[in-house]
């Protein structure tokens, strides 16, 4: 996974943004940086609303833990992930945005300004809010992947699979994270078991087809996953093949390595007092807009969909938040 460091954009115009005490009063903060924060950031510093992002714990968001992307427009040879954020990053602070290494922690949107906590202590006070924080990996909830957490299983191949060259490890999930976890760790590792609770993948066509192609990786269609064990490390994972029907029965894999693939959880959680969300988290915007149900609070990308969750619609609605941010700011002149 790519790292980036703390970046302060010294340049940057602060005259409107100004800080008192333990408290700073910024025009537009933006939380999060994946393509929808920097976009955000992109057209919000374009527009001289002087912008402040903080990165949030992983900077750069999902796309620094994948490898080859594909389908964003005007890479005709692809690009890998790490390296677009790192362009998207230079675009947002070339035209002055204040990037900083941080984590919102807290929010009180109960009246403007908004005030958002960073890392437990400071306050940063917002007249408009762009909420561009994205979702996390999921795990399956079971105890043994708390136990063997950084011993065997991870939510990352791109960052671990290093670790497991030449080894058998287990993918689970049928999606495109899934199959694109599994097509990175054949070629890294000896064999890759797909775990698939259906009989069908959820994947994109060219992505099934792919990891159908091959050769080390076995597909484990109605499997699902019980428990880990090892000693101290993963060493193998016990399955339940045809759960709950008749045929059900157990299997066990040996494998040194297991990743999860099963989707990912919206990081709404500081806002759900104020911010109306779906029964899973996802904020609500009003339909073609960055909206939510305060004024002056914007949300964009993967935190407020769950239909697309691309790349490029991430952007888009980025770019969505920061002119809704502007129309508002400029409406309470
Ligand atoms: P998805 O929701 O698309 O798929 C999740 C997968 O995990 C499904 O196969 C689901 O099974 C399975 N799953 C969920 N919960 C469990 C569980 N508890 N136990 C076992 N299996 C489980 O999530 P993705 O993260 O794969 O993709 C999200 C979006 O991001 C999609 O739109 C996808 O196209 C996109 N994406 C695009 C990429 C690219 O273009 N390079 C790369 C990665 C993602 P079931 O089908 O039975 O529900």
């Amino acid at each position: 996974m790519a790292l980036f460091g703390k970046m302060e954009n010294l340049d940057a115009p602060q005259d409107e943004n100004k800080v008192m005490g333990e408290t700073e009063k910024v025009k537009v903060l933006i939380i999060g940086s994946g393509p929808a924060g920097y976009t955000a950031a992109i057209y919000a510093a374009r527009a001289n609303l002087n912008p402040v992002m903080y990165e949030g714990l992983q900077p750069g968001g999902q796309l620094t833990t994948t490898t080859e992307v594909e389908n964003y427009p005007g890479y005709p040879e692809g690009v890998t992930g790490p390296e677009m954020m790192e362009d998207l990053k230079k675009q947002a602070a070339r035209f002055g945005t204040d990037i900083r290494f941080g984590m919102a922690t807290a929010a009180d949107l109960s009246e403007r300004p908004f005030k958002i906590t960073i890392d437990g202590n400071k306050v940063v006070e917002a007249e408009a809010l762009i909420i561009a924080t994205g979702a996390t990996a999921k795990y399956l909830g079971l105890p043994d992947e708390t136990k063997y957490a950084g011993s065997g299983v991870s939510a990352c191949a791109t960052c671990d699979g290093f670790f497991y060259r030449g080894k058998d490890v287990a993918v689970v999930g049928g999606g495109d994270t899934a199959l694109e976890e599994a097509m990175y760790l054949a070629g890294l590792c000896n064999k890759v078991y797909l775990i698939v609770r259906r009989d069908v993948f959820r994947a994109s066509k060219v992505m099934q087809e792919r990891a159908l192609k091959t050769p080390n990786i076995e597909v484990l269609w109605k499997h699902q996953t019980k428990g880990l064990f090892g000693d101290g490390v993963v060493e193998g994972a016990t399955l339940v093949k045809n759960m709950g029907t008749p045929e059900e029965e157990e299997v066990k894999i040996a494998i040194d390595g297991f990743f999860l693939g099963i989707g990912h959880k919206p990081n709404s959680d500081i806002f759900a007092d104020y911010i109306d969300t779906n029964d899973v988290g996802y904020i609500q915007t009003v339909p073609g807009t960055s909206k939510t149900n305060v004024p002056g609070v914007f949300a964009c990308g993967d935190v407020q969909d769950d239909q697309y969750r691309q790349a490029v619609t991430a952007a888009g609605s980025g770019c969505m938040a920061a002119i809704d941010a502007e129309r508002f700011l400029a409406e309470q002149e």
